[in-house]
């Protein structure tokens, strides 16, 4: 068992930063359409938090997301403190046209390490998939876009079940070789555990510098955290959550959705970790991200409240 960051005498630094995608990922599974005011609602109060880092939407056909439909409006009236990185999914030329026009630097694109979903999610195979984001990446980067990838379903498949670690690692060597700066392995079926993410950043990291890596778990069957925390043991310093752990699994219907940004922040802070996010703002943008979609979420902390050492 490697040191537990944040020790004394561990490698790396003691910040963690995350990457909240709750406007994105979270949104993007809401039936209901929820208005663009609220959206900035919801990011003045994740930016009040003290989020760094901020996946606001995506430029994807609004036909295949009615959601995220407003993404330039939003892109426009989004005014983040200066230092927060805000950035857009962009599945296709199309999308890097449209984010091309907005006032946002940073991007993400994705590719599937399951050749079926890749097909289903994207409708093109994941060669092709590659081929389009070499044009894609190297024009966003042209343009003086930082862009980071997404390899999905990295642990596991809806379709094709248990995915070859081989081949994750391929996948998030190519992204950068397209000039990704950073590589988020996904977990959006909820299956990874914590044998499985050593072994996957183990193989990882014998190819990729730890900072140039993100994990991006969901809590579907529970083992979100203690992922995290394997990760954490290896070296990992970037995680992405989601307030309130909004989103749900698509392949999952009423499960929990991402690791909700709560729970991952409380277990940092009471490890001595510095994330910069202040948890009781926090905890009030997960009570606004509630009313913003009209139904309970399911995020633990979400839920429990803070810790108070003081007794009352
Ligand atoms: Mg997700």
């Amino acid at each position: 068992m490697g040191e537990v960051a944040g020790q004394p005498g561990s490698s790396g630094t003691d910040h963690i930063s995350i990457c909240e995608v709750s406007l994105r990922d979270g949104l993007q599974n809401e039936q209901q359409i929820v208005a663009t005011a609220d959206k900035v609602r919801l990011l003045e109060a994740l930016c009040a938090a003290g989020l760094g880092h901020i996946e606001l939407t995506s430029f994807v056909s609004p036909r295949w997301v009615p959601q995220l439909a407003d993404a330039e409006q939003l892109a426009d009236q989004a005014q983040p403190p200066s230092g927060v990185r805000l950035s857009a999914l962009v599945p296709n030329a199309k999308g890097l046209e449209r984010v091309g026009r907005t006032k946002l630097v940073e991007i993400t694109v994705l590719v599937s390490a399951s050749e079926t979903h890749n097909r289903k999610n994207l409708n093109q195979s994941i060669d092709e998939t590659l081929a389009m984001l070499v044009g894609v990446v190297g024009g966003a980067r042209a343009a003086g876009l930082q862009v980071r990838g997404y390899v999905s379903m990295a642990w596991g498949c809806p379709y094709e079940g248990e995915i070859d670690p081989a081949r994750a690692v391929d996948l998030a060597q190519q992204l950068q070789n397209c000039g990704c700066h950073q590589i988020a392995l996904t977990d959006a079926l909820g299956v990874a555990s914590p044998r499985q993410t050593r072994e996957l950043v183990r193989r990882l990291l014998d190819v990729l510098p730890a900072a140039d890596l993100a994990l991006h778990f969901h809590d579907t069957r529970g083992t979100a955290l203690a992922n995290v925390l394997a990760a954490l043991e290896l070296g990992i310093r970037d995680f992405d959550a989601a307030v309130a752990s909004l989103g749900g699994c698509p392949f999952a219907p009423g499960s929990a959705g991402n690791l909700a940004t709560e729970d991952l922040v409380y277990m940092l802070d009471e490890m001595g970790l510095d994330t910069g996010v202040d948890l009781e703002a926090l905890l009030a943008a997960g009570h606004l991200a509630e009313q913003i979609v009209g139904r309970p979420l399911p995020g633990k902390v979400h839920r429990a409240g803070p810790f108070r050492r003081e007794p009352r």
